[in-house]
């Protein structure tokens, strides 16, 4: 049975400039026929008038490319029309294709997954390429560029034909133990490569998660008590109305996320809610929020009033987590530093403090200097870094595992048992890639694309 042809908008909202429809399927080209009344020659495009099949009424004036299969990206013929981006050109175009037998509305990364399926890519480089339609800084731009093409996915292959040809020598010792022109020592060379192998795995997951974390952005946490500033430094940092400012205390009653692009890397602002304590239920579920995503922040902002003397007590027993803590002395524009003289002592646990107004900018440029060089001091080295996400750490720890069960199983002699977890680790990494058993992870990554990729 044919696969049914899907087609879908793939270029950005409309209204907009251009829109670009692309259908893949084997339909595709007869689908181009109903649409332009002919099929272009390959990767030319062609100037043409789209109309409805239906009642031959002109729908407007296209470009029409033709990629016939196999060498398509998605390895299918595939055309694709490119018409003026209005709302009502695109409806028209699509209801068109729709009434074609055998041509449906592709679903989110229906696309790329046909092109995984044809062999046109791995799953690590489809990952990397959902990760370079959502990048948003250049270092992120940069890491998922590197995995489309094939960096983790191609050392992996590597890495598996090692183990490929350890397990080899084994099996070789396994099958011809008895005939007499087999060398006897098989084992130490088959040993000797897991042993390597599991070693340059394991410094590849050394990397304290740097590419996840260049994925999704250091985390940043603006805490402190109500009132403080923190909403207004959030806007100050984020140039925009991101948090609603109030002079009412506890009005910021969840988690707001900001990104930034700070000198070229993602950073991601929590304004977390005044931590206080609420009667309000509405309010203690935001407290609580607030408090289990600054936990897990890399750094914590802790904003207080430079003018309020009250919360000097409170202020270094609430930061004592293992996160790294920055003091913001907020408000200096209305006088002189009251808390800082009167309390100096009490701030020997901040790794590093501010004077400024939020409210005026005076002294936000320093603080956006330094997290700018907190984060690209974080994120050092990271065109080195294989390990982009929490999938594939858990595959190369697999593997690592694995191996050392190999490893481990030597002293017991038994070549059977050491085959046995060698080909285990084979086969998590040949999940890695998508090679192996993939069906219940594909779900998983392709629902992250949007329709039309
Ligand atoms: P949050 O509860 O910590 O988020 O505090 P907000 O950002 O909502 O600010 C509380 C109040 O302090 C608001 O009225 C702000 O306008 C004011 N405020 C914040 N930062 C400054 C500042 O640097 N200087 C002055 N004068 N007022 C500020």
């Amino acid at each position: 049975m044919d696969r049914p042809t899907i087609f879908a908008l793939s270029s950005g909202r409309p209204p907009a400039a251009v829109a670009v429809v692309r259908i893949c399927g084997p339909q595709a080209g007869r689908a181009l026929q109903a649409l332009i009344g002919r099929v272009p020659p390959p990767r030319r495009a062609v100037l043409a008038r789209v109309r409805d099949p239906a009642d031959g009424e002109i729908i407007d004036e296209a470009l029409a490319l033709w990629f016939p299969g196999p060498n398509s990206e998605t390895g299918e013929d595939m055309a694709e029309v490119q018409v003026h981006g209005g709302p009502a050109v695109i409806t028209a175009l699509l209801g068109a294709l729709r009434d074609i037998e055998g041509c449906r509305m592709a679903e989110p990364g229906e696309f790329t997954r046909r092109a995984f399926l044809n062999g046109r890519l791995d799953l690590t480089e489809a990952e990397g390429l959902a990760d370079l339609i959502a990048a948003e800084t250049p270092a992120q731009r940069r890491q998922a560029f590197r995995q489309l093409k094939g960096l983790i996915g191609d050392q992996a292959e590597t890495w598996r034909g090692q183990i490929v040809e350890a397990l080899a020598l084994i099996e070789a010792r396994i099958d011809f133990s008895d005939e007499a022109d087999v060398p006897e020592d098989l084992l130490g060379p088959a040993m000797h490569g897991a042993q390597q192998l599991r070693d340059a795995i394991a410094a590849a997951l050394a990397d304290r998660g740097r590419g996840e974390r260049l994925r999704d952005g250091l985390v940043v946490a603006i805490a402190g008590p109500p009132n403080a500033g923190k909403s207004t430094l959030l806007n100050r940092l984020a140039r925009r109305e991101a948090a609603i400012v109030s002079p009412y205390p506890g009005t910021t009653r969840d988690v707001i996320e900001v990104h930034l692009d700070l000198a070229g890397y993602p950073v991601t602002l929590l304004d977390t809610a005044g931590i206080r304590s609420s009667d309000d239920p509405v309010e203690q579920e935001g407290i609580r929020r607030a408090t289990a995503r600054a936990a897990l922040a890399d750094l914590v902002l802790w904003v207080i009033d430079s003018q309020a003397t009250e919360h000097a007590a409170s202020i270094v027993h609430e930061s004592e987590t293992k996160t790294i803590c920055w003091l913001i002395r907020n408000k200096v524009d209305l006088g002189g530093d009251k808390l800082w003289k009167n309390s100096e002592s009490r701030f020997a646990a901040y790794n590093n403090e501010f004077a400024l107004s939020a409210a005026t900018g005076s002294g936000i440029e320093a603080l956006i200097g330094a997290l700018s060089n907190y984060a690209a001091e974080y994120f050092a080295a990271t065109e080195s870094v294989l390990v982009t996400r929490a999938r594939h750490r858990g595959a190369l720890e697999e593997t690592v595992a694995a191996l050392d069960r190999a490893l481990a199983q030597r002293a017991s002699g038994s070549e059977e048992l050491i085959a046995e977890d060698l080909r285990a680790a084979a086969t998590t990494l040949g999940r890695l890639a998508g090679r192996v058993d993939v069906e219940d992870i594909l779900d998983v990554i392709f629902r992250d694309f949007c329709i039309g990729k």
